[in-house]
């Protein structure tokens, strides 16, 4: 009984969303998971999956919910939980704003953010005041609520929204409001000279953290 009621809810977590596709905390799974996954996308990079079904054999549960299926992960997530990207950062280099190397998209392994593109907005999740040229592209969100979604522009995973003009004193003044879960610290990517650095403490208000 206890595994048909267990298959049960494994056939539920695999069955589309319905049209709320960008809702929060949609079929995402609470606490940490396996890394091992990830190793196994990045040898994926040169050969994409072609169905749904590849990305599940390729990603883990929860970066297939956000990826492929456009849900997000909880504020403080990234920082709060060990085994993820902040977190790690954190506890690896002291700061989550090491100031070289980029953040490549788990899914596909494209390098989606240079490192000195990382400030602290202050919103729970990592951000971002651009991106790597090319990399990512902007729709608008399907949920209708007028934002604008975030996709890797290679393997179209859902990364997150990008909100512009809110008084960020950025080179860009957007915010790139990405779930941890979907980046990749790659301290090798060298970034070009041209990429600005912002405060490392910067957050709303101008108030280092
Ligand atoms: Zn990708």
């Amino acid at each position: 009984m206890l595994r048909m009621l267990l298959s049960a809810a494994a056939q539920l977590l695999l069955t589309p969303p319905p049209l709320a596709v960008s809702a929060p905390f949609v079929r995402f799974r609470s606490g940490h998971e396996s890394r091992s996954r990830q190793a196994s996308s990045c040898a994926a990079a040169n050969e994409l999956p072609d169905s749904e079904a590849g990305w599940m054999t390729v990603l883990s549960p929860n970066q297939f919910a956000i990826l492929r299926s456009a849900a997000t992960e909880p504020p403080g997530y990234s920082a709060e939980t060990e085994g993820e990207l902040e977190f790690e950062l954190n506890r690896e280099y002291r700061t989550k704003y090491p100031q070289v190397g980029a953040y490549a998209c788990v899914g596909c392994g494209t390098p989606l953010y240079h490192a000195r593109q990382k400030f602290s907005s202050g919103c729970g999740w990592p951000a971002f005041y651009d991106g790597v040229e090319g990399a990512i592209e902007e729709r608008p969100d399907e949920d209708g609520s007028g934002s604008i979604e975030i996709v890797c522009a290679k393997c179209k995973g859902h990364l997150g929204h990008v909100f512009k003009n809110e008084g960020f004193p950025t080179p860009t003044d957007e915010r790139h409001c990405v779930n941890g879960i979907c980046l990749r610290y790659d301290p090798s990517v060298e970034q070009p000279d041209s990429i600005e650095a912002v405060p490392a403490g910067l957050r709303l208000g101008g108030i280092p953290d």
